[in-house]
Order: C-alpha cells, then structure tokens, then sequence
C-alpha cells in the first residue's frame, strides 16, 4: 500500500502474434521510430501510482520480453497462456496488489488520465472498463449474413483497456469461468466480470486510445512530419545550377562543397528531422573530400536507407524554392520527377511550388536561393524485416 491508495497492478497483455498485422514476429516487438510498441505501452503505465507491471509473454518471446521489462521499475515478464484469457489468468495469480487493471499490448496511447480514471472507477464502484460510445452504428449478426438486431446508438458503446477491477473479483471470475462445464471463449475481461461478479461499470476512455491492429494501424500511428531548409549562394563560374537533380541553365552555379543542390539538401534535412536522426552536415561533413563535388541525389539515396532503417519512408513531400533567378517554371514537373523516383514515390506524392523573393533580400537581389521542404514519413517495420513482409 502506497498512502492510503490500494496498490495497482497493471497485467499488459503481449502473449499474442499479432498475425493480422502480417509482421514475421509479435507486432509488439517490431520497432517503429527506434522503439517497440511493448515499450511504448509499458511507458505509459510507468508511473508512481502504478505499483507493479506484470506482462504475460509467449515462450518465443519470452526471453526478449524479459529485457524489455528490466528497462522499467517494477515491472516483469510472466508467462503466458494459449489464450488471451489463460494469459491474464496466468498473470492475475502473480500479483498481490488489491487492484488489477488489464490493458491491451497494442494499445501505446493511453493516458495517464484515462488510467488514473480507470482506477478511480474501480475505487467508486468496483470496476471500470474504458470505452468512448460507438460513432458508427453497431449490428448484432447471428453468424449467417443477416443482421439479428441493432441496439439504438445512443446505448452502443466501444470498450477499450485499461479494464480495471479488485483482483480477488477478476480472479474469481476467471476460476468459475476455467471450471465452467463448457468453458466460453472471452476476448475481454469485463465479460468474464459479467458473467460471474455484477454488470460492470463504464468510464472514460479516448480516441485517441486506439488498439494496433493492422499493419497500416501501426503506418499512420507511427507517421512524422519533418521540416528542412537549405541556402546556397551564387558565385561558382558554371553555366547552371542543379537543382532537385535536374541541370538547370544559369549564369552562374551555387557555391558548394557538393554539386550544390539546395533542393536536395533541405529535404534530406527535412526528412533526417522527421525521424529523429541529425542533419546532413553530420552525415556528410564538408570537412570530408569524401562529399567534395558529390552529387547530391546519391546523397538522398543515402539518406533514403538511413531513414528506411529507422521504420519510415516518405508519404508525401512539399517544396518551397525562393529564386529570383534563374526562372524554374518549366522545370518544375521534371524536379518533381526526379524527387518522386528517388524516393520511390508516385510523382503527384511530390509538390514543387517556386517564386521570387520580390526583389527583398539576399534572393530579391539574385545573390542566392533558399528552399524549404516539409515531409510526411509513414512508418514502416525497419529493415530487414519490411523487405519479408512486403509492405
Ligand atoms: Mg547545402
């Protein structure tokens, strides 16, 4: 007991394979953004009022479980059951702590709020299954196509996790309910509770408390955007510059340590910045004669794998030119060729847009172009394991 405050056991449910999500492995072990989804749900439990974490884990991941939890405070890895049912069984005979509160694995965003709501509802009237009321409207099917009934939306909710309640009722519940005659199958806890305790009661969920399913669930879940900019000024006796990979006529080139494309430049720092990683001048030092001349779309190349080894690829991409010459516009659609094919886009997934400065500035007086690039990463598992799934 922590203060006057039943401890709190929070069981995290990743015994599952997550086979809908197609993954090669536990959809909660594959890292999206450097971490796993298990660590990002075990982190929103790891806070004071939460007293112990306990995580039903497969024999295949058992181990791996184990030192993803030694990476938290009073949390470890149980072993789980065939089912998710025998799991939380399992794991409800481990813990000591007067009340327990289930929640799903694949469900990284749950708020302290909603947990701590969660807990209060237990507090007040001996359980609390989150839930938001249901948006679509809900249909009751008997299995054969046909709808049997519709209850009114009003009354219709969807019951999400956490699902708390006092152990020693879930844990009854789950005995009675294994020892039944013709044991059902449950895909939730409250309604073991219903079955065998009282009616539980509701409380607060979220939206914004989505369980990952599928793989594109996890794509969007995991998405980053990403700002760059980039300025080279004019002055290298060359009759073009190139911009976006594309020779452009001018009469007079960027001054640079690479080839100079000031296009390619803020997208790539645009993309390292959505995903977390350092900019190009880490990457590619202008201190290095390795980079010298170098052709900058071998460059977004590199960066392209670095950001694919961190679980993104591009979704879309926006450019911004600022030039007061040379002028762009019939190369606009060739630029956004040659970004698309590099990033393995379809080139309406690139936006170019260019304009002059109105004669303001260092780019109103012609002495140099600045380009902004914003982008939108979609996650994706890291590699190797995205070249298996073919995502
Ligand atoms: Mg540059």
């Amino acid at each position: 007991m922590s203060g006057s405050r039943p401890d709190v056991c929070a069981i995290v449910c990743a015994a599952g394979s997550g086979s809908r999500a197609g993954f090669p492995k536990n959809k909660l072990l594959v890292p999206f953004g450097g971490e796993t989804t298990l660590f990002r749900t075990l982190s929103a439990f790891d806070f004071p009022a939460i007293s112990e974490i306990l995580v039903p884990a497969s024999e295949t991941d058992f181990d791996e479980i184990s030192s993803l939890c030694r990476r938290f405070p009073r949390t470890r890895a149980v072993k789980g059951g065939e089912t998710r049912a025998q799991s939380v069984y399992n794991a409800l005979k481990q813990t000591e702590s007067a009340i327990v509160l289930v929640h799903d694995g694949a469900r990284p965003f749950v708020s302290r709020a909603v947990v701590e709501g969660c807990v209060e509802s237990v507090l007040r009237g001996g359980s609390g299954i989150c839930a938001v009321p249901a948006t679509d409207t809900v249909a009751l099917s008997g299995g054969d196509g046909k709808i049997s009934s519709v209850p009114p939306r009003s009354s219709a909710f969807c019951l999400q996790t956490p699902q708390g309640f006092y152990t020693k009722d879930l844990l009854r519940a789950y005995e009675r309910a294994f020892s039944a005659a013709e044991p059902k199958s449950y895909t939730d806890d409250s309604s073991v509770y219903a079955d065998y305790i009282s009616a539980p009661l509701l409380c607060a969920g979220s939206r914004d408390n989505i369980k990952l399913t599928y793989a594109e669930d996890f794509a969007s879940a995991y998405a980053r955007t990403g700002f760059g900019v980039d300025t080279h000024a004019f002055g290298k006796p060359q009759n073009h510059v190139v911009l976006a990979g594309v020779k452009i006529p001018s009469d007079s080139g960027f001054i640079a340590h690479s080839d100079g494309d000031v296009a390619v430049h803020a997208v790539m720092d645009a993309m390292l910045s959505a995903a977390g990683l350092k900019d190009i001048g880490f990457y590619f030092p202008d201190s290095d004669d390795e980079w010298l001349g170098a052709d900058s779309m071998l460059l977004l190349e590199r960066v392209r794998r670095l950001v694919e080894e961190r679980g993104f690829a591009v979704k879309n991409l926006s450019v911004a030119i600022q030039a007061e010459k040379p002028r762009l516009k019939n190369y606009i659609d060739e630029m956004r060729r040659s970004l698309a094919s590099a990033l393995g886009l379809d080139a309406n997934a690139v936006g170019i847009t260019a304009g002059t400065n109105e004669k303001l500035g260092y780019v109103g007086e012609g002495k140099g172009v600045t380009v902004y690039a914003s982008v939108l990463l979609r996650a994706l598992p890291p590699l190797p394991l995205c070249e298996k799934t073919d995502l």
